[in-house]
């Protein structure tokens, strides 16, 4: 840090460099004597009591507007991440149920299925064992919950393409599921073996 800083005052004007030394050797001054630094504050908030109200005042009528927005929306956020906390406390039991439900081979992923890919848990056993029962591209295996192999179907037909594990999944979709910009990688790749 202490070498980043000299190597940064090299290349300033003279003068530059003496207001940052400056600055610096003040802050040093002030570590070294918070205590006394507290006391000036203290005492100069005390003699102008009434200057400080009164600019407060001022600034507070200057941006009354804003403020009370401010105000009201800190306001709003805190009721709000209230009745969530109160709502998934009263819930627990029952929210954890939905979750375990969504993650686990039952009714919640063989609808999912339906609805987001309409293909059955049979099509989907199927589709895994014509893959080997692993990745399309790289062969991982499937799992549980968050484990188990993505659907990946095409965007444009809506067609189920096969299963993919999420990293392959992302890894295709980085690059707009485009087989020219795969392809272009893929010689890209290649050119520096
Ligand atoms: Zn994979």
């Amino acid at each position: 840090m202490k070498q980043k800083d000299e190597m940064e005052l090299l290349s300033l004007t003279e003068l530059e460099e003496n207001r940052l030394l400056n600055r610096e050797k003040a802050r040093r001054w002030r570590e070294r004597n918070k205590d006394k630094v507290k006391e000036k504050s203290r005492a100069y908030t005390e003699a102008n009591r009434e200057k400080l109200r009164q600019k407060a005042r001022e600034y507070y009528q200057a941006n009354k507007e804003e403020l009370k927005a401010k105000q009201r929306a800190r306001s709003e956020d805190g009721k709000r991440r209230a009745y969530n906390q109160e709502y998934y406390r009263k819930n627990r039991e029952k929210l954890r149920e939905y979750s375990r439900d969504y993650h686990r081979d039952g009714n919640g992923f063989e609808q999912r299925l339906l609805r987001e890919f309409e293909i059955t848990k049979a099509q989907r056993d199927q589709l895994l064992k014509e893959q080997g029962g692993g990745c399309a591209i790289c062969d991982r295996k499937d799992g549980e919950g968050f484990n188990r192999l993505n659907v990946d179907h095409c965007r444009q037909t809506g067609k189920v393409r096969g299963l993919l594990c999420g990293t392959c999944n992302r890894g295709i979709g980085s690059l707009r599921d485009d087989p020219v910009l795969l392809r272009k990688a893929l010689e890209y790749l290649k050119s520096s073996l």
